[in-house]
């Protein structure tokens, strides 16, 4: 046990009401680039190889919201319902997790959504040697006390003083016990670490991120919608072959097209669509259709590549990005691409929810040379260009 990876859960508090920030949904649901903060929040959690498992508390009204911002997620376990107070939720978050054991736990924001995975893992890993990890930064404001009509009173020295920030981390244990002997006591706390303090756990902090801001006021929000407004560009490469064997049509790029023999394959065999895929895994550095779509599982034999395609295009998504141009090339002696490019840029479109116009369909021969040129397959290449929020891993 003693070199096996711990087992990390991380906990995502979202049971707030967000009143600060005001608008008509509590601030954890509000939109952020398209999507719900919460989900920006979820992104860096369930991509994290790191860490196993992921669940949000919840507050009991924001069900059907929940339901509606959050993605499926082999990663993510049924939301739990929170309490009236944040240390509430938290410790029926931590409750829930007693029926499955974890020995870290990471206690997180929903309104934090630019917790960076290099800070969850520096977090995991200085959990190492202690038992509650807090991300911090010194305080570089001069801070004054005033009173209550806004007058200064005193400025106060800001030696030693930390902004808190989450994930904050625990071994389980510890940080369970803690909120366990809190909930009998009289004070409130507005974090974990400061109920890890209150119980005597020792608590160490590591360098936390600038930009791993708590999102309160509306103003916050308009903040961090420009910074993810702020996109940058990416291109990916594919590449794909399938050897020509008998049959009476071929699948390219997303259409059948008659052919006195068929492209052979464990899929539909479309060279088309895999190289696309690839190009777009590419793009987002996440692997290849291979990873996605093992050919040895047999629940892939003969589907239609539309699909591999969509789920590349989703990962993507996923991610706040989308497809801003796909460029193909099929390298055939035959059958003549031409007839039937404006049905394959039309498919690859919809497959991927773009306008035609960003799709172009190219092909060339092998000038009868080689494995192309003797009409024993047809290869595809492609190159995807897509966009990203600015600042992604
Ligand atoms: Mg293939």
């Amino acid at each position: 046990m003693a070199n096996a990876r711990p087992t990390v859960f991380a906990l995502l508090v979202a049971a707030g009401r967000g009143s600060r920030a005001g608008g008509p949904v509590p601030k954890q649901y509000q939109a952020l680039a398209g999507r719900a903060i919460l989900a920006h929040t979820l992104t860096a959690f369930l991509d994290e190889p790191a860490i196993d498992a992921v669940a949000v508390v919840i507050h009991p009204d924001d069900e059907a919201r929940y339901r509606a911002a959050v993605p499926d997620h082999e990663k993510l376990r049924p939301p739990v319902l929170g309490g009236g107070e944040r240390q509430e939720s938290v410790r029926n978050g931590l409750a829930g997790l007693g029926a499955a054991p974890t020995d870290l736990v990471l206690i997180h924001d929903a309104v934090r959504p630019f917790a960076s995975r290099s800070l969850l893992r520096s977090v995991i890993e200085a959990l190492g040697d202690e038992d509650a990890i807090l991300p911090a930064l010194p305080v570089t404001d001069t801070l004054k006390r005033a009173d209550t009509t806004g007058h200064v009173e005193a400025t106060v020295p800001r030696a030693g003083l930390y902004g808190a920030q989450t994930p904050q981390g625990f071994r389980f244990g510890p940080i369970m016990a803690a909120h366990a002997r809190a909930a009998g006591s009289p004070a409130s706390f507005t974090d974990d670490a400061s109920i890890a303090e209150w119980a005597g756990v020792p608590v160490r902090i590591v360098p936390g991120e600038a930009a791993n801001v708590k999102l309160t006021t509306a103003d916050d929000i308009r903040m961090a919608e420009a910074r993810l407004s702020t996109t940058e560009t990416r291109t990916g490469t594919g590449y794909d072959v399938h050897a020509l064997g008998p049959g009476s049509s071929v699948m390219l790029g997303g259409v059948a097209i008659p052919f006195d023999r068929s492209l052979v394959g464990h899929s539909d065999a479309d060279v088309a669509l895999h190289a696309l895929t690839d190009a777009v895994l590419g793009a987002i550095a996440d692997g290849d259709i291979g990873s996605h779509f093992p050919p040895s599982d047999p629940q892939w034999r003969g589907v239609s590549s539309d699909r591999f395609l969509a789920h590349a295009v989703a990962r993507l998504a996923a991610r706040g990005g989308a497809v801003v141009h796909l460029d193909l090339t099929l390298i055939a002696e035959a059958p003549k691409v031409g007839p039937h490019r404006e049905a394959m840029r039309n498919r690859i479109a919809a497959i991927c929810g773009i306008d035609p116009g960003r799709v172009a369909v190219k092909a060339t021969t092998n000038e009868k040379m080689g494995f192309i040129g003797r009409g024993e397959g047809i290869a595809a290449l492609a190159t995807a260009t897509v966009r990203l929020p600015a600042g992604e891993p």
